[in-house]
């Protein structure tokens, strides 16, 4: 068969590339940046551009195991024979102790189209809202975070403002690393003009600082102080939009008195940075005629996650900088389909078309659409609550679909005895070769990028169509139909004789059925359809089915999506993070992303080549912290927390501020002694938007030889 091109969107991470597959119908022989994709124009990351070299058959997942024990072995089976078990575990569980005793734990990672089925299935026809996401590690602090301040999970800005701000402020994320072509548009464009001001927040001196005129390297945690410092001299300065405030905004008397206490000299102290450097991020920011902020996980993963959210956005309101070309508010996405969670709802908290769980009259809504007589008004549980309520023996049945949490999860050692104690664990992954894997009870294999169809949504709020090039290998299947399969049989014992609520037989089919929960919310894209993406290109949510034209940027015109039409400020005080320094662990760990992995490697760690930058995980500190401990490079330590401890190699590294140390986050116990990095790390979470605090634990290092 000749070469054919197929376009569809890159896997990994939230600028959500178009790639074009280059394939012969069976195997995809080769991947190149989609020129006509609005968010990459045609380039791709080190991680996109491997895409074909990635995803080795050697380590999918192909057929469905079953064991009928724990401590059996596995065995193959056929999907009748899975899904009929399944039905009837899930079912039984169901009976005997009532819907909130079975839980899914889903991901970021799956499409659209898959999330709603997920939902439908735990909401509508389990009747639970024990369904979460790992999205939950990643962006639910930026979800409470909008919500607060501007009325609706919705960041206001595109791509294009990257390249058009006057100023941008970078915190929390190394985009060099994690979101590498937004990284490349902005070294364009500074290049372009240089007269453009980039400041980094990080406590770490990552690859992203390069371009930055000014580093703020604070001392990990201390964001919302620096943040209300900011804002301290903004208003000594005069550098604030009193009308914007005045004409668009309530609550900021309340602010103003908060940040009075946020002295320069106090804010400097407390964020271990010189008051010039504080002064000059005020200057930059307050005179810029645009001003954008971009962040990640080192503002979301917190247990002050939420306040930093918000704390940020505050800036953005007290300057009116924001609903204007190249300024707002603009939270990275760390997986591609982060965004598509949030809108069909696949947090414990959310309903579809960003609704409520815990609103009477979204569910009412939600129930009346998919014809049922109510939807849960039970409180679900998020992703450490989750897991939690495995442990206790709350959770008797639990279903995990392509995501890792035996490696992603903090305080990991807890989550392996979750998992192995677990009556009923079902699997539903692409590669077996994950940890979590190991646990599974039935094992069902999924179809992965290039082999399924859907829509995924990126950071900017951008629907693209994600497109199938090749058939699945062995019997995998696509997610939607696993969900949809499982469903049709569950039916029988809890709707048994009413007409089936999974019928559908294609994605585009569940599509068009969940856009119309979108309908008049502020996500509105009720009017698109996969044949529309395929004509018109990807497009920006809301999308007015009028013009045929979505929305590049939200808020022009003022009115915020509040009840009121104002936008609000959020008053918090800094807060410091659950674990600090003292006598027993003295450095503080930052778990972050390399360059050319993701996640835990289930896919990247297939390709060699992808280990060229970084070939092991070594735990990297300042030389003076070596020095002072007698070690050098590449000898091993024994790293231990509050939770656990492993051993691995030290390297040294100046970018790392002494009494501090970083660790990669991709590699678990396949590859490290003990589990991976995450047995280091803690389960406190942010107490609004229920995210864990990964990006800080207290650790300490002894000389160490492996066993
Ligand atoms: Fe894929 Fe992200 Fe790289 Fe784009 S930047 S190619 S979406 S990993």
């Amino acid at each position: 068969m000749s070469t054919q091109s197929t376009a569809s969107t890159c896997c990994y991470c939230g600028v959500g590339c178009g790639v074009l597959i280059e394939h012969d119908g069976k195997r995809v022989l080769d991947v190149a940046g989609d020129p006509a994709h609005p968010a990459n124009l045609g380039r791709l990351c080190s991680k996109g551009a491997t895409l074909h070299k990635t995803g080795d058959l050697a380590a999918r997942a192909l057929y469905p195991e079953l064991r009928l024990g724990k401590g059996l072995s596995r065995s193959r089976t056929d999907w009748d024979s899975a899904m009929s078990h399944a039905a009837e575990v899930f079912g039984r569980t169901i009976a005997e102790h009532g819907p909130d005793s079975v839980a899914f734990y889903i991901s970021g990672q799956l499409l659209t189209e898959d999330y709603y089925c997920f939902n439908k299935l735990a909401r509508a026809l389990v009747g639970t809202n024990n369904i979460d996401s790992n999205s939950r590690l990643c962006m639910s602090s930026a979800v409470v975070g909008y919500k607060r301040s501007l009325g609706a999970d919705a960041p206001p800005c595109s791509y294009e403002d990257i390249e058009q701000s006057d100023c941008l402020l970078i915190a929390g994320s190394n985009m060099a690393f994690a979101h590498p072509v937004l990284f490349r548009r902005l070294e364009a464009a500074k290049a372009a003009d240089p007269s453009k001001r980039v400041i980094v927040i990080d406590p770490r001196r990552t690859d992203t600082c390069e371009i930055a005129d000014l580093h703020l390297a604070i001392e990990p945690g201390t964001d919302v102080a620096l943040f209300h410092g900011i804002l301290h001299l903004l208003l000594w300065e005069g550098w604030i939009d009193r009308d914007f405030i005045e004409a668009h905004t309530d609550r900021f008397d309340q602010l103003k008195t908060l940040v009075r206490d946020y002295s320069p000299a106090i804010t400097a102290q407390l964020c271990g940075i010189s008051e010039d450097d504080l002064h000059s991020a005020a200057r930059m920011i307050g005179t810029a005629p645009s001003f954008l902020s971009l962040w990640c996980m080192g503002l979301n993963q917190s247990s002050a996650g939420s306040a930093k959210n918000n704390a940020l956005i505050n800036l953005h309101l007290a300057t009116g900088q924001i609903g204007k070309v190249g300024s707002g508010p603009f939270s990275l996405t760390g997986q591609p389909n982060a965004m598509g969670g949030r809108e069909t709802g696949s947090l414990s908290n959310l309903l579809p078309g960003h609704r409520e769980a815990g609103n009477a009259e979204h569910r009412a809504e939600v129930a009346e659409y998919w014809g049922v007589d109510a939807l849960p008004a039970n409180v679900g549980l998020s992703a450490i609550e989750l897991f939690e309520g495995v442990r206790s023996g709350r959770i008797k049945a639990l279903w995990i679909a392509c995501t890792n949490p035996a490696q992603s999860m903090p305080n990991q050692t807890l989550i392996h005895e979750a998992l192995a104690t677990c009556p009923f664990v079902i699997v539903q992954e692409a590669f077996f070769t994950t940890e979590t894997c190991r646990y599974a009870d039935l094992l069902l294999p999924a179809a992965s990028w290039g082999e399924k169809e859907g829509t995924v949504t990126n950071s900017e709020r951008r629907i693209s169509h994600v497109r199938s090039a090749v058939a699945a290998p062995g019997d995998a299947r696509p997610d939607w139909a696993i969900v949809c399969d499982f469903a049709r049989r569950l039916e029988k014992q809890l709707r048994p004789g009413q007409p089936s609520l999974f019928d559908f037989t294609s994605p585009a089919q569940i599509f068009d059925e969940y856009k119309a929960l979108t309908a008049g919310r502020d996500l509105d894209y009720s009017g698109l359809s996969h044949a529309l993406i395929d004509t018109l290109g990807p497009q920006q949510w809301p999308f007015n089915a009028e013009t045929g034209q979505g929305t590049a940027r939200l808020y022009s015109d003022g009115i915020f999506a509040t009840d009121n039409g104002h936008a609000r400020f959020v008053a918090e005080p800094y807060r410091a993070a659950q674990e600090t320094r003292d006598a027993q662990f003295p450095l503080i760990l930052n778990t972050g992303r390399l360059r050319d992995h993701w996640h835990g490697m289930s896919r990247t760690g297939t390709a060699a080549q992808l280990f060229g930058h970084v070939e092991q995980a070594l735990l990297s500190l300042h030389p003076d912290e070596l020095r002072r401990r007698n070690l050098n490079e590449g000898d091993l330590v024994r790293v231990s927390s509050r939770r656990g401890e492993l051993i691995l190699p030290v390297e040294s590294d100046a970018q790392i501020s002494p009494g501090q140390a970083f660790l990669p986050m991709h590699w678990g116990d396949r590859f490290l002694k003990g589990l991976g990095s995450n047995v280091l790390t803690q389960p406190a979470f942010d107490p609004l938007s229920k995210q864990p605090e990964l990006k800080q634990s207290s650790i300490n290092i002894a000389h160490a030889e492996l066993p």
